[in-house]
C-alpha cells in the first residue's frame, strides 16, 4: 500500500532502533515518546507532540513497556479528534489477556489490531533482525510485509487472534529467562571448581548445554562484565510473570515456571534498574552470602 502513512509510539531500547530501520527502508513514520520525542526520533522522522497527533496516520506501531500503558495509549488513539488510524500494530510484550482486551476495544472503535511482539533484543532491533511474531487477520498481516521486513529477519503469522502472538513470545522469553538463570548457576559452579569462565563456555557451546545465554549473553555481556543486553530485568520479570499467569490458566505444567517466577521476582526486587543479565550477579552474591 504505497499511500499508507505510518506512526510510531515508544522510541526506547527497541522502538528507537526499529524506527530507524523503518526510516532506512523508506517507511518514514510520525513518532512520539512521552519521555521526549525530539531526542529519541530517528533522522528524517516527523516529530509529533502527542499520541493524538500520531493517530492522524493510517497505521500506528507501538513499542511500549507493558499492557497497561499500551491500553491507555490505545484509548488515547481511539479518542483522538479526527483520527485517521485504521490499523494498530503492537510490538510490545503485554501478554495474551491484555492483547485480547486491547484488540476488542480497538475492534469496537473500528480499528484493526495486529498483535506483533518481537524477539531478538536491542542488538536485533539495531541490526534489523528481530523475529516478528504476529497474530491478526490475514489481510492486515500481509499488508505489513514491508514494515516487518524492514525491522525483522523473520516474520511468523502464528494465528488470527490477538494474544496468540503474545503466547508464543512469552513462552520464548520464559525459555530465554530460564537459560540465563540456569547458565548463571551452572557457570558459577564451574568457577567454584577452578575452571575459567571462557573454558566453561567453550565446552558448553560445542556441547549439549549450549543455549542463548551461553552462546550470546555470556560472551558478550557477562564475561565482559558490561551487563548491557538493553533489556531491563523488570521487563523480563514482567514477561516471566505473564507467562506463569497464562500457564496456570491453561492448567499445563507449571513446575519450572514456579521456580523461575520466584527467582526473577526476588532478583528484580533486589536490583532495581538492573539489566536482565545481572541475574548472574544476583545469584553470585546470593551464593557468596550463603557460604559466609
Ligand atoms: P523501553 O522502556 O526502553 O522503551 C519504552 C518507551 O516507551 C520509552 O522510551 C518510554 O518513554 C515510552 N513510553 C512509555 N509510556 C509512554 C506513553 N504513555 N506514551 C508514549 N511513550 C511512552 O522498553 P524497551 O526495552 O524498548 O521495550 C519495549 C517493549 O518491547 C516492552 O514491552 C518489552 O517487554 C518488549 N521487548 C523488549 C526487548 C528488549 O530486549 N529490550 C526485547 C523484546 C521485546
Amino acid at each position: 500500500m504505497p499511500d499508507t502513512s505510518y506512526g510510531f509510539i515508544g522510541l526506547g531500547n527497541m522502538g528507537g532502533p526499529m524506527c530507524t530501520n523503518l526510516c532506512a527502508a523508506g517507511i518514514v513514520p510520525t513518532v512520539f515518546d512521552a519521555a521526549g520525542t525530539a531526542a529519541r526520533a530517528p533522522d528524517g522522522a516527523a516529530v509529533a507532540d502527542s499520541v493524538a497527533a500520531v493517530a492522524q496516520q493510517d497505521t500506528v506501531f507501538l513499542s511500549l513497556p507493558d499492557g497497561r500503558i499500551v491500553a491507555s495509549v490505545c484509548d488515547e488513539i481511539i479518542n483522538a479528534a479526527d483520527r485517521r488510524v485504521s490499523t494498530v500494530v503492537d510490538f510490545s510484550t503485554t501478554g495474551p489477556e491484555a492483547a485480547r482486551e486491547i484488540g476488542a476495544r480497538l475492534k469496537h472503535a473500528g480499528i484493526t489490531f495486529v498483535d506483533a511482539p518481537v524477539s531478538g533484543g536491542k542488538a536485533g532491533a539495531i541490526a534489523g533482525t528481530v523475529t516478528v511474531i504476529a497474530s491478526g487477520p490475514d489481510a492486515a498481516v500481509a499488508a505489513l510485509a514491508g514494515p516487518f521486513d524492514a525491522v525483522g529477519g523473520n516474520t511468523f503469522h502464528v494465528g488470527q487472534n490477538p494474544g496468540q502472538g503474545q503466547a508464543v513470545k512469552l513462552l520464548n522469553n520464559f525459555l530465554s529467562a530460564t537459560a540465563m538463570a540456569a547458565t548463571s548457576e551452572a557457570v558459577q559452579f564451574g568457577l567454584s571448581q577452578g575452571v575459567a569462565m571462557e573454558t566453561i563456555l567453550d565446552v558448553v557451546n560445542v556441547s549439549t548445554g549450549r543455549n542463548t545465554a551461553s552462546a550470546d549473553k555470556f560472551p558478550k555481556r557477562v564475561a565482559t562484565e558490561t551487563f548491557d543486553a538493553g533489556f531491563a530485568m523488570s521487563l523480563m520479570t514482567k514477561d516471566v510473570a505473564l507467562y506463569f499467569d497464562e500457564v496456570r490458566k491453561s492448567s499445563t505444567s507449571d513446575k519450572v515456571g514456579t521456580v523461575m517466577t520466584g527467582l526473577w521476582n526476588a532478583a528484580d526486587g533486589a536490583m532495581p534498574g538492573a539489566d536482565f543479565t545481572e541475574i548472574y550477579k544476583y545469584l553470585r552474591d546470593l551464593s557468596d552470602g550463603e557460604t559466609t
